[in-house]
């Protein structure tokens, strides 16, 4: 059977692929329908035909799933950044937890039943709105020539004007109308990609959702470091409750990393705070347990998005680490040693790795902060740090006891682990590792090199920390073989 293009079909929707597509049969043929979910019964456009599978337009619902909820942006179908919000909460999660098992079986190559056997239940959100502390908006022109911020529309560069985007802070919205409006005023041009012109390129909004302060930095194509009207701007800003840091961000490279490595603080302070506390993640509701960590954090220093779950993905890797006062941790890709100081707490001794030397002086800053002394911080890519240490310590004896930890805790962006580091991880023979990771295909990878390497998967569990998209955090502990 052959399909045109734009050819209309009927088919219903079978099951979701891991970017939330719907996927459903016509004639033995597969068709990939974004914004169809399971159980829907849909006319589709087909835009383009393979051998054996197409890509198809959501054209109609002819009858609805019983698993749909209704969409609350008006732009969730152009924006691609929230690929479920058209699913039930509930079913939702039922695809993150399909998602980590399927990676795990198919590319970490783990039997089924074993996966099944260690996997506890998903800890899911009970605010699945506004729950993003962080947004990153892009700055362009509109078609009148006015100054516009909001989403690129999936997979383009071309932005969608929307202040309002529903997963993030409610303050988010008069900022942004604020700086358009200034930049309106002082005719101050938003940066063009394509030919490298223009001043603002985006804006940053971080909030601290315990201590309630706000963060806006604004990425500018200068050297300079100034904006028009600067004072004025500074002063409206600082109308909003909980304004505590202003800054720029230079970033006159022609590239799509969205900060410049310099920032200038034009007002407040240089980070903004946020408190985590610990809870019990093995009590219904994961009750507070009474201890907390304040951390301060800088612009260019990685945080976790969503505060609230990241409580309980922090609990639970500390929780995995099985800590009694007495042990050895290292804690890789640590960033502002949140996770490190957390352990530190329950441990002898905890060294964190991290790539980003802004962040490690957060993180040094936060140990003194929170009165922990037996933590400690090396800046440089883990896949170099680590193995320096290992082969120095080994030849030398010096910081021997650091050579075998008793837990090594990673905690690496989603392209994974670096090879050096798991084959350095292996050699040191660490009795526990916990793996959390944002990425369960990469996940998956590096736990079958671990397991090669004689380690065995005790638990595993995922934990949502981002509602409403297909992405999913998954904590697994891992201990020695025997
Ligand atoms: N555990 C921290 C950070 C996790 S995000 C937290 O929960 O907040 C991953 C971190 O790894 C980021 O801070 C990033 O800057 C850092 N990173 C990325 N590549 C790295 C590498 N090769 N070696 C060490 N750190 C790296």
């Amino acid at each position: 059977m052959e399909f045109r293009k734009n050819q209309l079909v009927t088919l219903t929707i079978e099951d979701m692929g891991v970017e939330g597509e719907g996927i459903g049969k016509v004639d033995g043929f597969t068709l990939f329908v974004k914004d169809a979910v399971v159980g829907d019964v849909i006319e589709a456009r087909v835009m383009k035909a393979k051998k054996n599978y197409g890509y198809a337009r959501l054209e109609r619902i002819l009858q609805p799933s019983k698993d749909r909820a209704e969409p609350k942006c008006l732009y969730h179908r152009q924006c691609g950044g929230c690929q479920l919000q058209a699913l039930s909460y509930e079913k939702q999660l039922e695809f993150k937890e399909h998602k980590i098992r399927g990676n795990l079986v198919r590319i970490g190559g783990f039997p089924e039943a074993l996966v099944r056997e260690k996997m506890e239940p998903i800890v899911g959100m009970d605010e699945l709105w506004h729950y993003r502390n962080k947004a990153q908006y892009p700055v362009g022109t509109g078609k009148d020539g006015k100054p516009i911020t909001g989403f690129y529309a999936g997979r383009t560069h071309s932005i969608i004007a929307n202040t309002d985007c529903l997963l993030g802070a409610e303050e988010n919205k008069p900022i942004l109308e604020l700086i358009l409006a200034h930049m309106e005023k002082y005719k101050i041009s938003a940066y063009d990609e394509t030919t490298g012109k223009g001043l603002v390129r985006h804006v940053l909004i971080r909030k601290g959702f315990s201590s309630k302060e706000i963060m806006v930095c604004l990425v500018i194509n200068s050297g300079k470091g100034t904006i028009p009207g600067q004072q004025e701007l500074i002063e409206k800003l600082r109308e909003i409750p909980g304004m505590t840091s202003i800054s720029v961000s230079l970033n006159r490279e022609n590239t799509n990393v969205i900060m410049g490595k310099e920032i200038i603080i034009l007002w407040g302070k240089d980070t903004i705070s946020d408190t985590i506390h610990v809870r019990d993640m093995r009590k219904s509701g994961y009750p507070f347990t009474g201890r907390e960590l304040t951390f301060h954090i800088s612009p260019l220093s990685f945080y976790q998005v969503n505060p609230v779950q990241t409580e309980k993905l922090y609990s639970l890797a500390l929780e995995y680490a099985g800590l009694t006062g007495k042990e050895v941790v290292w804690d890789l890709y640590c960033g502002i040693g949140t996770i490190s100081l957390f352990l530190a707490g329950s441990a002898k001794k905890v060294c964190g790795v991290e790539i980003i030397p802004q962040a490690i002086s957060d993180a040094r800053d936060n140990a003194v902060r929170n009165g922990i002394v037996n933590a400690e911080f090396f800046v440089g890519k883990a896949e170099e740090v680590l193995p320096e240490f290992y082969e120095k310590a080994a030849a030398t004896g010096v910081g021997e006891e650091l050579l075998h930890p008793d837990v090594i805790v990673v905690d690496p962006p989603r392209k994974g682990c670096d090879e050096a580091c798991l084959d350095t991880m292996l050699k040191m023979q660490p009795d526990r590792i916990v793996y959390v990771s944002c990425d369960s295909a990469t996940l998956a990878r590096d736990l079958r090199i671990l397991c090669d390497g004689g380690y065995e998967i005790q638990r595993i569990r995922g934990v949502d920390q981002f509602g409403m998209t297909v992405h999913v955090e998954t904590v697994v502990l891992l201990s020695k073989g025997s």
